[in-house]
């Protein structure tokens, strides 16, 4: 008779179950016993233990989808498993030929989404573990909606496939199983003991095979989580379901286990009076629970102590949180002399907290396991590798392109490959303006050959020919090398992809002979501190090929092209992970995964709001109405509904025995306040509400608590020379006000702007707009490295518009001088037009008609003076007088026009819709206007202005800014300007150039925007 022992969590189920699988081996040495745990992480953790106990000879741990091969193979009806990766693989090629059949419509659009084929395997696998058959689920769904009709087509097919071709997936397996025990009475009946624990929910198909086995084996021993005593306990929910299901399945009463609890006694406390409605239970007969007591509960400011108990942890940010947990991990390591294996850092939901987790542990030096490896496409080498594969595909986009030629993952060298000739291959493609086509490229290196050759007729010498035609010959060579076929099978192109990777030299003493290589896993070792982790990845990168191969073999070969041969693949990566070898480390794991483990310390992360208990949700394709009506038709397919965080929680507070840390961050990522979860409040209240350890950014670290040799010399401030440079940086320029020698205080520049210098407007307003603008544009003299895009931007539009008005006040008829403007600009502003370049022009030619008619309106009674009037630049300049002494200015006026009293009034073109207001040029940003008035008076001497007003002309109006209008009139404009003019002269001058975004954001044009740290996004 199978018997079910309850005792809560950590009362020693784990040990029960080893102490008696060691009596029985005692006994009789080689009788078969079988262990069945959860999953594979806590058989291997109970093989340890078992380990650890004094041997694991003769016993089989498995988990069910283990012990069901076992079972079949047993039975003589061993049947191939079908692997995750063929089976999406199966999944999509069902899901596209039904679409073509016209019998998926309602699903089609979703079919290529992210997501998708998984959520579908998911169901057929929640069917299967329901015992539910395709044709019972047909029936079931007659009359309901079409979604469900449309998985049922997808299950009906996808089980059809596997019979035809005599394959089984796990829960295939499970049912075959059942059916062979069925079949078989003897089969399971030599063993000598069964054992059952770590488990919080059977499905029908483990019930149906754990029935039948329980009732052969000699003897059946089940642990499960609960409290005879107190069977309604809220923390034991998800347990006390589990207990009916297994008293009804294999009718057993369940029986309490004679133990202690082997936890700490804060944490012993916390697990019996979590979540009860009141601390005390005084029922008649039964104890009272006593909240915990000071001497229970381990010391907080004392963390080295290696005293047991429950410690809380606040950090600003969750980077800031996963820095202090592992810090603690640390100190239980080395202070309290835990094994690695020994601890654990859990987290409802881990991946918002596994890439930090990651780095800081390297930092630390301390090896992990991560639960679930880690996504496979965020590993470098492979994204280095689908990004040269992408190539191909994408039609060698410019940008991915070079980084593949930069990337350290691959040995160009062979094709005379290395960083010069990816630098210049970025110059030509960038003067070629290259976004991606073959056709593009060697367009680009066309033109840059007939560059040199002007640039040789010219006089100079041709800079770098040789080399451009050694770039360009390497290009064509890289071309050839990554051409593959056009249509091949899967397998021929995995071939070329597997050539491309290379052999992993520890593994090959001969090189291989098809002369593609890149040495992808070669260069992948060549890291030390890196190589353990990429050629991991590498290997699964294979292993997902491999699955691709396999694939094809099953679904039949088929000619397809290499777009869809590398979609495939991206797919599939996409959903792949794998994981460092690391057989000793701290466990990173997901709170579902760890359960049923037993640790001696655990750190649980995440405890704010929202994220434990976690909001359940319904199911996207089997929802929470469609469960409901397939009960009603007699197929009970279980709620997602559980409300089982509770006992989430529970199971996670109780996985440490000796020493818990729970810690949550307090600011939202949006940085507003961040609430505890209850969870933390509940376990926080059960604790007698001790001091909660904040971390902040302001407190500094105590020294004997640095985990790393950077948290050490922070903790110290013991910086070397460069180190406290870049903390003095740091700190200033995360300071809120701009100022000081890190933040553009520069030299002294009067030699370089001194008297003789010729400013123009534009130069005077960048200083006025952002003084490091100025610094970035005309001291360091660097340009915007914009990536090249199709057709033209801002400023290319304002340089075509200004022409063309130039052009028609000069004579022309508008559309004329348009046609020949727009005819000539792609080749003399460089631009690719793109498809709309026509639809473009005319769009413009009807804007340039509204503004010279609106322009014509405001200017009844004016007569144009001066087109294009040039100051300084070989004309006389305009000088002031300011506080920096004589300025000198140069420039071009667009427009000046005479009113009937014979005053003058200036109009500057622009292209753009900013708005430009009196605020401006009180704030000294622009000053264009009020120059070129005063240029027109003193250095042109045309005649005394009484206005001005910039025109916008893609909106045929004049700017809300008039001279005239200025507040205290024209005059005061010009005396405005000029000081604002003298001021920046003398700042500029002293080297003042603090960073100082703009309010609406900084310019897209400002030559820093790629690396100042105040810049700021636009709207
Ligand atoms: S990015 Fe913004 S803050 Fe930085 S220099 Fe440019 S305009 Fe100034």
């Amino acid at each position: 008779m199978p018997r079910l022992l309850l005792a809560p969590a950590g009362y020693g189920k784990t040990e029960k179950i080893i102490q008696r699988i060691r009596q029985v081996l005692a006994e009789q040495p080689l009788a078969p016993v079988i262990a069945i745990v959860p999953n594979m992480i806590q058989a291997a953790g109970f093989r340890q233990r078992l380990a650890a106990a004094g041997g694991t000879l003769g016993v089989e741990v498995h988990t069910f989808h283990t012990l069901y091969a076992e079972l079949l193979i047993r039975a003589e009806q061993p049947i191939p498993l079908l692997l995750d990766s063929v089976r999406i693989h199966l999944l999509r090629a069902i899901v596209d030929d039904l679409c073509q059949q016209g019998k998926i419509r309602h699903y089609a659009a979703l079919r290529n989404k992210p997501g998708f084929i998984s959520a579908l395997r998911n169901t057929i696998e929640e069917l299967k573990r329901t015992r539910i058959l395709p044709n019972d689920f047909q029936t079931a769904i007659i009359g309901s909606d079409v979604r469900l009709e449309e998985i049922s087509q997808v299950y009906s097919a996808y089980q059809n496939w596997l019979q035809e071709q005599n394959w089984a997936d796990n829960e295939g397996r499970g049912w075959l199983a059942a059916i062979a025990l069925e079949s078989n009475p003897t089969l399971g009946t030599d063993i000598r003991l069964l054992t059952v624990c770590g488990f919080d929910e059977f499905n029908p198909n483990q019930l149906s095979v754990l029935s039948l086995l329980a009732n052969r084996a000699r003897e059946t021993l089940i642990t499960l989580t609960g409290d005879i005593q107190h069977p309604q306990r809220p923390a034991h929910h998800r347990f006390h379901r589990v207990q009916l299901t297994l008293a009804n399945s294999l009718h057993i009463q369940p029986e309490a286990m004679d133990s202690v609890s082997l936890l700490a006694p804060a944490i012993a406390q916390v697990e019996k009076t979590l979540f009860e409605p009141g601390l005390a239970r005084n029922a008649p007969g039964e104890e009272a629970i006593a909240p915990i007591t000071e001497d229970q509960r381990a010391p907080q400011n004392d963390p080295g102590s290696g005293i047991a108990g429950i410690e809380f942890l606040e950090a600003q940010t969750r980077s800031a949180e996963a820095r202090a947990a592992m810090r603690w991990v640390k100190a239980r390591i080395v202070r309290d002399g835990l094994a690695l294996n020994d601890v654990a850092i859990l987290a409802r939901d881990l991946e918002p907290y596994r890439p930090d987790l990651e780095e800081i542990a390297a930092e630390f030096g301390i090896p992990l396991r991560v639960v679930g490896g880690q996504p496979l496409q965020e590993n470098p080498a492979v994204a280095a590798l689908l990004l040269l594969l992408s190539l191909p595909a994408e039609d060698w986009p410019r940008q991915s392109l070079l980084e593949v030629w930069r990337s350290p993952y691959f040995d160009l060298s062979e094709y005379a490959i290395n960083a010069s000739e990816a630098t210049l291959l970025d110059e030509i493609s960038r003067q070629g303006r290259v976004m991606a086509g073959l056709s593009q490229w060697r367009e680009a290196f066309e033109l840059w050959e007939k560059c040199q050759v002007l640039s040789g007729e010219d006089g100079d010498v041709p800079a770098s020919k040789e080399q451009g035609d050694r770039v360009k010959h390497a290009f064509e060579t890289f071309v050839d090398l990554l051409s593959p076929l056009a249509h091949t099978s899967r397998r021929e192109y995995v071939a070329f992809v597997e050539s491309m990777i290379g052999d992993d030299p520890d593994l090959t003493s001969h090189p291989s002979l098809n002369g593609r290589e890149l040495n992808a896993v070669a260069c992948a070792r060549a890291n030390p501190s890196t190589a353990e982790r990429d050629v991991a990845a590498l290997r699964a990168f294979k292993d997902v090929l491999r699955g691709l191969v396999l694939a094809e073999s099953a679904l039949g070969e088929e000619t397809v092209s290499y777009a869809d041969f590398f979609a495939d693949l991206r797919g599939v990566v996409e959903s792949a992970t794998f994981s460092p070898p690391a057989q000793v480390g701290v466990m990173v794991s997901s709170v579902l995964d760890a359960r049923g483990l037993s640790l001696q310390a655990v750190a649980l992360l995440g405890l704010s709001e929202g994220e434990f208990p976690k909001l359940e949700r319904e199911d996207i394709l089997l929802r929470e109405s469609d469960r409901a009506a397939l009960c009603e038709r007699g197929l009970v397919l279980e709620t997602r509904l559980h409300g089982d965080e509770a006992t989430l929680f529970y199971q996670a507070a109780t996985r440490a025995r000796q020493h818990l840390l729970l810690t949550r961050p307090y600011l939202a990522d949006d940085g507003q306040p961040w609430e505890a979860s209850p969870f933390w409040e509940e376990i926080h209240r059960l604790s007698k509400k001790p001091a909660v350890g904040r971390v902040r950014p302001e407190d500094q670290l105590n020294p004997a608590e640095a985990a790393s040799h950077v948290e050490w010399r922070e903790a110290t401030r013991e910086f070397d020379i460069p180190m406290k440079n870049g903390v003095e940086t740091l700190i200033a320029r995360i300071n809120s006000k701009a100022g000081g020698k890190y933040e553009g205080e520069m030299f002294d520049l009067s030699e370089r702007f001194g008297v003789d210098y010729t400013w123009s407007a534009s130069r005077l307003e960048s200083y006025g707009t952002c003084p490091f603008e100025f610094f970035v544009a005309y001291v360091l003299e660097l340009e915007p490295r914009a990536e090249p895009e199709d057709g033209y931007d801002v400023r290319v539009l304002g340089s075509m518009l200004h022409k063309i008005l130039e052009e028609f006040y000069g004579g022309k008829a508008l559309e004329v001088a348009a046609q020949e403007v727009f005819a000539a600009a792609p080749q003399a502003y460089g631009f690719r037009p793109t498809p709309l370049w026509e639809v473009q022009q005319k769009e413009l030619l009807k804007r340039l008609e509204e503004t010279v008619a609106a322009l014509a309106e405001v200017s009844q009674g004016y007569t144009p003076r001066a087109l294009e009037a040039k100051f300084g630049m070989g004309a006389p300049p305009l000088v002031l007088k300011t506080e920096a002494g004589e300025v000198r200015l140069h420039g071009y006026i667009d427009r000046v026009d005479a009113a009937p009293d014979g005053s003058l009034r200036v109009i500057d073109y622009k292209s753009g819709g900013a708005v430009i207001s009196a605020m401006h040029l009180k704030e000294g940003r622009r000053l264009q206007l009020p120059i070129y008035a005063l240029a027109v008076q003193a250095a042109l001497g045309l005649g005394e202005v009484s206005g001005g007003f910039y025109w916008h002309i893609q909106k045929a109006e004049a700017s809300s800014l008039k001279l005239e209008n200025f507040e205290g009139g024209i005059r005061a404009a010009f005396v405005t300007a000029i000081a604002h003019i003298g001021r920046h002269v003398v700042n500029i001058r002293a080297g003042h150039f603090e960073p100082k975004p703009p309010t609406e954001g900084c310019p897209f044009y400002c030559p820093a925007v790629n690396f100042c740290w105040r810049y700021k996004k636009g709207f």
